[in-house]
């Protein structure tokens, strides 16, 4: 019925998420707030690795994305999961290290990663360190040797996959700001560069080709890519190449057309492909990494507002304002993105009307979506918006001085804190 499966109409015809009424979480926690199913997290973290575990038959590790959604409890009940982190800056990390996360677990991403950043890498200990430039590996080259360490590393390879997504979450083409080019003989030569390194241990190669993909020929063109570099590699350098990671990625659904394949599908043909490939050009199976946050993330969470105005203009559109938007939600105005969208209080209704959720920032673009069905909502209804776990909150800003909301994990009929709300001292907090 709701594009998430957690998501039901109770008794009193109200939305409930994993079964708790999200009327009552608003009037507990207010609005706007952030909830997060921590049983729909958990579960999609099982499936992955279940399905790494059955395609690759035990050769493999999850990492979760945290640029999807990250703080301190988020990552706790990851690791709780036994699942890896990818972190793409020193602040995520330093989450998932203040939140006690096994860093042996943890990649260690970022297309322009400071000597700040990768010092704190290198010091902490994380698993590896997915390199993307010349002047990233002679920088860790350097800070390496000063530690007297020698951490493992990745190269990101772009491998020229056109993937069918939003140009702005696209990866994997040459035109891309994002690791080495295939193409060009750019990721070869850094290949030989790394292997003469003496600091620094080329352990595996690694390409993400974008987000909310719902292709899965893609993929499987990038683990072909791959597998013929690696060959390429061993052949002509006689290295080995341990370690693949193939990235993140998959589509979700957030609006009822959407069809997205299950993973666990992508999963199996991508892993057909490593395994006839792999023979085709006799070389070793690597170890193969996967990297899903919007997945994980984003079906777990839902947004709750509070109406405020309505505004019919005749013949041309109806505004439901709300208490929230692109500070909290910037999805719309980043990508034009859609949701689906719900009056929590009224969710037994019919969807009668079709209306323009906007939100209360200063800039018309501020949407949380256009021409949206939604039951008739006026002022005090509540809102939920569906499939908002990922991209939102980790993406959300102090725009025009709006304190973020906070962020509730449900599970098992309770609802506790995970982030809190901010203040208007937390506003100014670093003003002088
Ligand atoms: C963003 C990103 C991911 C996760 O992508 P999703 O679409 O959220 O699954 C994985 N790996 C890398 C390197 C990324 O940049």
């Amino acid at each position: 019925m709701f594009v998430s499966e957690n998501l039901t109409v109770n008794e009193n015809g109200h939305l409930a998420a994993g079964g708790i009424d999200t009327v009552e979480l608003a009037e507990k926690y207010g609005t706007p707030l952030y909830v997060m199913d921590e049983q729909v997290v958990r579960n999609t973290l099982r499936r992955f690795k279940d399905s790494i575990d059955k395609f690759y038959g035990g050769k493999g590790e999850v990492h979760y994305a945290s640029k999807a959604f990250s703080c301190m409890e988020m990552c706790r009940i990851v690791n709780s999961e036994g699942v890896g982190l990818d972190a793409v800056s020193i602040g995520e990390l330093y989450t998932a290290v203040k939140a006690g996360f096994d860093v042996s677990k943890i990649g260690f991403h970022g297309n322009n990663k400071t000597n700040e950043e990768l010092e704190y890498a290198v010091s902490v200990g994380v698993g590896h360190i997915i390199v993307d430039n010349i002047s990233e590996l002679m920088r860790l080259e350097k800070i390496a040797a000063e530690k007297g360490v020698k951490p493992a590393i990745m190269f990101r390879i772009k491998p020229g996959i056109d993937a069918h997504t939003h140009n702005f979450v696209k990866t994997g083409q040459i035109d891309s700001k994002f690791g080495f080019a295939l193409e060009t003989g750019e990721a070869f030569d850094a290949v030989k560069q790394a292997i003469s390194c003496e600091n620094v241990e080329l352990m595996g190669l690694h390409c993400h080709i974008g987000s909310q993909i719902f292709d899965i020929a893609p993929f499987e063109e990038a683990a072909r890519v791959m597998l013929g570099f690696i060959a390429d590699i061993k052949n002509k350098l006689g290295f080995e190449i341990k370690g693949l990671n193939l990235g993140g990625g998959f589509g979700i659904k957030y609006l009822q057309k959407d069809d997205p394949s299950p993973f666990e599908t992508y999963m199996e043909r991508v892993s057909k492909v490593v395994k006839s490939e792999c023979e085709r050009l006799s070389i070793a199976q690597p170890f193969i990494f996967i990297e899903p946050g919007r997945s994980v993330a984003a079906p777990a969470g839902i947004t709750l507002y509070t109406v405020g105005a309505r505004k019919e203009i005749p013949n041309i559109r109806t505004y439901i304002s709300v208490d929230g938007g692109m500070a909290d939600s910037p999805r719309y105005i980043l990508y034009g993105s859609e949701y689906e969208a719900v009056v929590a209080n009224k969710a037994s209704q019919d969807k009668s009307e079709t209306v323009t959720i906007a939100g209360k920032c200063c800039e018309s673009g501020d949407l949380i979506g256009e021409n949206m069905p939604l039951q008739h909502a006026e002022s005090g209804d509540i809102i939920a918006v569906c499939a908002t776990g990922a991209y939102n909150y980790s993406m959300s800003s102090n725009y025009n001085r709006l304190q973020k909301p906070a962020v509730v994990f449900i599970n098992n009929g309770q609802s506790r804190i995970a982030v809190k709300r901010e203040t208007l001292d937390d506003i100014i907090r670093n003003d002088v």
